[in-house]
């Protein structure tokens, strides 16, 4: 099956003015378009590969497999992480979790903005459970596939390309992630995805 573009759960202008609908048309509908495209593109090459057994091309089939896989996730859970009117504080078992993980849900958001302005490059914030220690970690990620942990499940994301932000915010990275949480996160989004992960 090919992979597909979802469409976003809001209009495209619902998230001004945090978020322009000409950065989400852009973002959405031509970044992360050509990411599902390439990964379409790349799958079905690592399929004819396997018909003809000619794997001469197989590492950089890899390479554009991970980048463009990790690329479609990881927006797909960044248009279902935001909502028109977000922002506020996580509750029930979420706020929980933080607290045991991280002390206290300040010190979550502190050490997830920190992570996540200091992406070099382009890249993401990523908060996600893992399976092994039962916790949350904070991740970040540099492109969209490197500096990833195996087995983990991210559950709020944040993307940093510039691609992004730098329409509307230019050089300032750090007042676009501080109105991510100020006016669109959706922490019901985050709560169902780490009990789900569970
Ligand atoms: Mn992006």
């Amino acid at each position: 099956m090919p992979s597909m573009l979802p469409e976003l759960p809001y209009a495209y202008d619902s998230l001004e003015p945090f978020l322009s609908a000409e950065t989400l048309h852009l973002h959405h509908d031509k970044h992360h378009q050509a990411y599902v495209n390439t990964l379409n593109d790349a799958e079905e090459k690592v399929k004819a590969a396997q018909k003809s057994g000619d794997f001469a091309a197989i590492r950089g089939l890899c390479d554009a497999r991970a980048f463009n896989y990790s690329g479609h996730l990881l927006h797909s859970l960044f248009w279902a992480n935001m909502k028109p009117g977000g922002g506020g504080a996580p509750s029930g078992d979420l706020a929980a979790q933080i607290v045991k993980d991280f002390g206290s849900v300040d010190t979550c958001k502190a050490q997830f903005l920190a992570a996540t302005n200091s992406v070099q490059g382009s890249g993401w914030g990523i908060l996600a459970w893992e399976p092994q220690g039962q916790s949350l970690v904070i991740l970040q990620a540099e492109k969209h596939q490197n500096l990833a942990m195996w087995g983990v499940t991210p559950v709020l994301v944040l993307d940093v390309w510039e691609h992004a932000y730098y329409l509307q915010y230019q050089n300032r990275r750090s007042d676009f992630t501080a109105g991510f949480f100020q006016h669109a996160v959706n922490w019901d989004d985050v709560a169902a995805r780490l009990a789900a992960a569970r």
